[in-house]
């Protein structure tokens, strides 16, 4: 359905706003047909990247090429790209088949045609015969998937999504998401999409770029983005990360011997040449607890301080010998010890899931009970 290949290149893209400098410099190449996501705290530059694409803003300096072709002076309307937004913004006064038709009045498209496409849109966003019900009529969700037929039915190269599951509950999130990655892998249209949401990132994107202060902190698929983040700021934002303060020395052997007061650590990777100052960082889930007494490599005793019962999983938060506060992961699968207050414990940390990250600020996280771990 779509037309073009769809391939987005940013280069050296900059913009300011008075003192604040929104786009920093990106650099950026998305392959057509990509599930692309940019994903950041509020303020980190997702929306005015977006908007640049889009054309809704000038860059201060750098170029937006579509399909090889500078379009950072081409006006919105003339740009090979359509927007999705959170606010839905349809015509309340026309029906749910006018809407998705809109856009194919300003298309030469004759009138068999233009009824063909928008009964397709409809379809692909499981919408049929709901097209004669006006906006009004249709739940939040269902008026999401208008605006993505509304976009779709106009067959862009590229398609902008700013957080456009943003206004609807988690459940309805969770099932679109979904959908939009159905309708993406089968249309092969070029998705760029914007949210703060983590999940929603990792579900649905080809590749994610983590955004803070106007910049890409880190760039790849989600899986190497959760299992081998960069910096503490990236381990943070996806996912929970235990970050514990150590000594790091190289090992010689392209891992890391890490001090953390009278213990020694081993982490088996350690990319570039960390020395002195560095952060130990580990996956909830991939800490082990073992029975008090236990020793050994990356074991080290610790007291149970808090157990939050979350259903499918326990979040144990361990207090180690050191000070520092582990969050242990433990999976609810009906074999799992039941952790009390005060039980002590050994804990394990297990070298080749230990990473080793320069000390950075990490990223803030909206979830209360997802904090860092920190010493005392
Ligand atoms: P959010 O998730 O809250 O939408 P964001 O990552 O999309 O955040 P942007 O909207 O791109 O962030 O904003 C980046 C920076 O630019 C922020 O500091 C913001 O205050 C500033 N900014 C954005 N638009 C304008 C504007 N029109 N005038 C002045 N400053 C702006």
């Amino acid at each position: 359905m779509s037309a073009g290949k769809g391939d987005i290149k940013l280069d050296g893209l900059v913009k300011r706003y008075g003192e604040v400098v929104a786009v920093n410099g990106i650099d950026l190449d998305v392959p057509g047909g990509e599930f692309f996501t940019m994903l950041g705290p509020s303020g980190c530059g997702k929306t005015t990247t977006l908007r640049l694409i889009a054309g809704f803003e000038r860059p201060d300096e750098g170029e937006i090429l579509l399909d090889g072709v500078d379009m950072s002076r081409t006006p919105p309307h003339r740009r090979n790209v359509n927007t999705v937004f959170q606010s839905y913004a349809l015509f309340p006064h026309k029906t749910v088949e006018e809407n998705v038709g809109f856009g194919l009045r300003y298309q030469k498209v004759s009138k068999a045609d233009a009824a063909r496409r928008v009964g397709e849109a409809m379809e692909l966003v499981r919408l049929g015969g709901l097209g004669h019900r006006k906006p009004g009529q249709l739940s939040g969700g269902q008026q999401q998937r208008v605006a993505l037929a509304r976009a779709l039915v106009l067959e862009p190269p590229v398609l902008l999504l700013d957080e456009p599951l943003g206004a609807l509950d988690a459940r309805l999130r969770i099932d679109l998401q979904v959908e939009l990655k159905r309708i993406q892998e089968t249309l092969e249209v070029t998705f760029i999409y914007v949210t703060h949401d983590q999940d929603e990132a990792l579900t649905m994107s080809d590749r994610v770029a983590v955004m803070r202060n106007g910049n890409i902190e880190q760039c790849g698929p989600p899986q190497e983005l959760y299992e081998e983040p960069s910096t503490a700021f990236v381990a943070n934002f996806l996912g929970a990360s235990n970050l514990v303060p150590v000594q790091a020395a190289a090992d010689g052997a392209g891992g890391a011997q890490l001090t953390l007061g009278n213990f020694t650590l081993v982490a088996a990777e350690c990319a570039g040449d960390l020395r002195g100052d560095a952060l130990a960082m580990i996956r909830p889930e991939r800490v082990r607890l073992e029975p008090h007494g236990t020793t050994g490599e990356n074991r080290m005793p610790g007291m149970v301080e808090e157990v939050v019962y979350l259903g499918f999983h326990q979040d144990v938060r361990v207090r180690l010998a050191t000070g520092a506060l582990i969050r242990v992961d433990v999976p609810n699968d009906g074999d799992a010890i039941e952790y009390e207050q005060g039980n002590a414990v050994s804990v394990h940390l297990p070298p080749r899931y230990l990473r080793v990250l320069e000390t950075d600020e990490p990223a803030p996280t909206d979830q209360p009970d997802a904090a860092p771990a920190e010493v005392s």
